[in-house]
């Protein structure tokens, strides 16, 4: 079976830099959606794809062995680049193995199998909300709106080890293979998906298509999509990407990695390797809506940060921290302050000494501490608390 390949990402319409990555480099491909701000989330996705990437072109390991060697890498990272502290990322990497393709997944980015003009999930999202909806609290449509619908309850490069879903499907000629990051999902729905992946034959129109109708849907996040098309050996489509014949020794084709200049400027940095046998057309600039309604967007953005706090940050829970208030004493949580259809995003790490009761003729902390104090990590948790302490005993004295 030959392949034919069409990839792109794009920054969106909101964002100021493309957290997500891509690895071209057949028979192996990966998309990856960094978080953790500033650059965190870019040096995770990118460090990620380099690793798997790295590791495969040396066969060392499998797929998901593979994956879990970039957990290592992005983790270990984050843990000496104080820079970079907490970043992390999704990773959803597909191996063409001959008939079949080795999925190996973590996070919320996702693959899909186009076949028979039918769009079928092969991917679970690592999500809260996923979660929810598996326990019935939720239905599927609502967490497709779900305000907390990034958090992440899985995620690359957050902790030591991870755990990689790993799944082999076996493909046919006229398949299609997509994989993208939430940055599409969240602004198609799948039906839409499913309506340009049956119109738009050629895959690389495919997926400028895709980027360019998420932008036109809001573009709140990068955007990232890549199509591998399965077709008959030595069959010509006269389209304008160039076919790839599949190895029968995938890695022997594919010595060390190279990496390519980032596809364009503005802060729109993916990984790009550039086997002999694929090549990448440059995505046009997707079609910029009108500034009122980009406007628009960024006002409904703001209000639901302003809100809820976290929105459009992507969140992994384990790692996010806040000082509040837990059976009447001031106390340290892991998660975040909220609670969604019933379900504490967070759990209580230490209650301290300190009765809540106490903080409230304090003017900075009385009002905040019931809604929660977020910080980075458990030491500045304990600082906020020590904080607290002294701010009592303070009054307290004032007072007599
Ligand atoms: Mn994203």
């Amino acid at each position: 079976m030959r392949t034919r390949v069409g990839a792109t990402t794009d920054i969106g319409q909101v964002r100021e830099g493309n957290e997500d990555a891509i690895l071209i480099n057949d028979p192996l491909y990966a998309v990856a959606d960094g978080m953790g701000g500033h650059r965190g989330g870019e040096v995770a996705s990118n460090l990620a794809l380099q690793t798997v990437e790295q590791m495969f072109a040396e066969r060392q390991g499998t797929l998901t062995e593979q994956v879990e060697r970039a957990n290592r890498a992005v983790f270990e990272r984050s843990q000496s680049d104080r820079d970079v502290s907490g970043m992390g990322t999704t990773l959803t990497a597909a191996l063409i193995e001959g008939g079949a393709v080795r999925l190996a997944h973590v996070g919320d980015s996702r693959a899909y199998l186009f076949r028979g003009g039918k769009l079928q999930l092969l991917t679970e999202d690592h999500t809260l909300v996923h979660r929810m909806v598996v326990e019935g609290e939720i239905t599927e449509t609502e967490a497709e709106n779900h305000p907390h619908r990034s958090v992440l309850t899985r995620a690359l490069g957050v902790e030591g080890n991870v755990r990689v879903d790993e799944t082999k499907v076996e493909v046919q000629e006229g398949d299609r293979l997509l994989l993208c990051t939430d940055g599409l999902t969240g602004m198609l729905s799948e039906d839409h998906i499913e309506s340009i992946l049956q119109d738009v034959r050629d895959p690389q129109e495919a997926v400028d298509r895709l980027v360019s109708e998420a932008n036109r849907a809001g573009g709140i996040d990068n955007i990232t999509a890549v199509i591998i098309d399965f077709t008959e050996d030595g069959r010509i489509d006269g389209s304008g990407t160039k076919e790839v014949s599949q190895p029968r020794s995938p890695t022997t084709q594919h010595p060390t990695p190279t990496m390519a200049p980032p596809p364009r400027a503005g802060g729109d940095v993916t990984t790009w390797s550039s086997p002999p046998t694929t090549r990448r057309q440059p995505a046009p600039k997707a079609a910029r809506p009108p500034t009122a309604r980009k406007l628009l967007v960024g006002i409904v953005i703001v209000l639901a940060i302003a809100a809820l706090g976290f929105v459009g940050v992507r969140l992994y829970l384990d790692s996010q921290w806040f000082v509040g208030v837990s059976n009447g004493r001031v106390a340290i949580f892991r998660g975040v302050p909220a609670e969604v259809a019933g379900l504490e995003m967070n759990s209580v790490v230490v209650e301290t000494s300190i009765r809540a009761g106490d903080t409230e003729e304090l003017a900075v902390w009385g009002d905040r501490l019931p809604d929660g104090i977020t910080v980075d990590d458990r030491d500045l948790a304990e600082d906020v608390v020590e904080q607290i302490r002294t701010d009592i005993e303070r009054a307290r004295q004032n007072a007599s």
